[in-house]
C-alpha cells in the first residue's frame, strides 16, 4: 500500500482515500460507483496556501485525471475544504465535474461571517485563510455551483445530510451499496481522545453546542448500523468504527493492512 493512497470497497463501489497533503491529514475521498466518479471535498488546493496541495497529482498516480470527475460534493466550505476547486490558474480544477454545495453553507458565507474567533489554538494568518479563502472560492464558483438540500440524493446510494454545528451548512455524505454504509463525517472529530468526553468540542467549530448535539446523534446511528465512518483529518486514511462507552464514545481503527 502507498501510504497516501488507499483503497476499499463499499459493496459495488470502489472508494478511494487520498491524503491531499504530508504537512497535516488532509483525508480527501473519491467513490467510483461504476458509473460515475465522485469526489467529496478537495482539499487546501494549489494557490492559496502554503505548502500547495497534492491532489490532483495523487489521483493522477491513482489513474484518475481531473477531468474524469463527474461530481465534486463539499461536505462544507472550510480552506481546506473547498481550496482545491480551483487550479493554480483560477480554473476550475474538474473541468467536467458538477461543483454541489449544502444550501445552507452558501447561506451561511454569504453572510460573509468571521469564520473564527480570535484565539491561542491558532494565529493570525490562520484565522484570515479561514475566513477569506472561502469567500474567493465561493466567487470563483459562483456560476457553477449547484446548492443542494439535506437528504438530497446525489447519486444512487449517496446522500448529503444535514449534520450543523462545524459550520451551519456542515453536512455528512452517506455511500450505500450492496448492504454496506460508508458515512463521510469530515470533521466531526479531530482526535480519537477527545470523543472520550462526549461534550467535546473543537476551537474550529462555529457553534459547539450543536455540534455535540450532532456529533452524537451521527455517532448514535452510525454505531447501531454499523457504519464504517471517514474522517478528513484523523490519521490518513482516517477510516475507523464508532462504538458506545459508558460514558463518551470509542474510535476504533479500521485495519488496512491485508
Ligand atoms: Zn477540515
Amino acid at each position: 500500500m502507498v501510504n497516501d493512497i488507499f483503497a476499499f470497497n463499499i459493496g459495488t463501489f470502489n472508494c478511494l482515500a487520498i491524503r491531499d497533503g504530508d504537512d497535516w491529514d488532509r483525508n480527501v475521498l473519491l467513490i467510483k460507483t461504476g458509473a460515475q466518479q465522485i469526489l467529496v471535498d478537495t482539499g487546501v488546493g494549489r494557490d492559496l496556501y502554503s505548502p500547495p496541495a497534492v491532489l490532483l497529482d495523487r489521483l493522477l498516480a491513482a489513474g484518475t485525471p481531473p477531468t474524469a470527475i463527474d461530481i465534486v460534493i463539499l461536505s462544507h466550505a472550510d480552506f481546506d475544504h473547498i481550496g482545491g476547486t480551483m487550479d493554480e490558474h483560477g480554473n476550475p480544477a474538474f473541468q467536467n465535474a458538477r461543483y454541489m454545495l449544502p444550501r445552507e453553507e452558501w447561506a451561511f458565507w454569504s453572510r460573509k461571517p468571521e469564520r473564527l474567533p480570535p484565539s491561542t489554538a491558532y494565529d493570525e494568518e490562520f484565522r484570515k485563510i479561514a475566513r477569506d479563502m472561502p469567500q474567493t472560492r465561493l466567487l470563483q464558483l459562483s456560476d457553477k455551483l449547484e446548492l443542494i438540500e439535506t437528504e438530497a440524493e446525489i447519486a444512487p446510494g449517496i446522500r448529503v445530510i444535514a449534520a450543523p454545528g462545524h459550520t451551519p451548512g456542515y453536512s455528512i455524505i452517506s455511500v450505500e451499496s450492496d448492504g454496506k454504509k460508508l458515512v463521510c463525517i469530515g470533521d466531526l472529530i479531530y482526535d480519537p481522545n477527545d470523543i472520550k468526553n462526549p461534550d467535546w468540542y473543537s476551537a474550529f467549530d462555529f457553534d459547539p453546542e450543536e455540534v455535540v448535539i450532532t456529533r452524537n446523534k451521527v455517532f448514535e446511528q452510525a454505531a447501531s448500523e454499523g457504519a464504517l465512518l471517514m474522517t478528513s483529518h484523523l490519521p490518513f486514511p482516517g477510516l475507523g468504527y464508532i462504538s458506545r462507552l459508558e460514558r463518551g464514545w470509542r474510535w476504533q481503527i479500521f485495519e488496512t493492512k491485508g
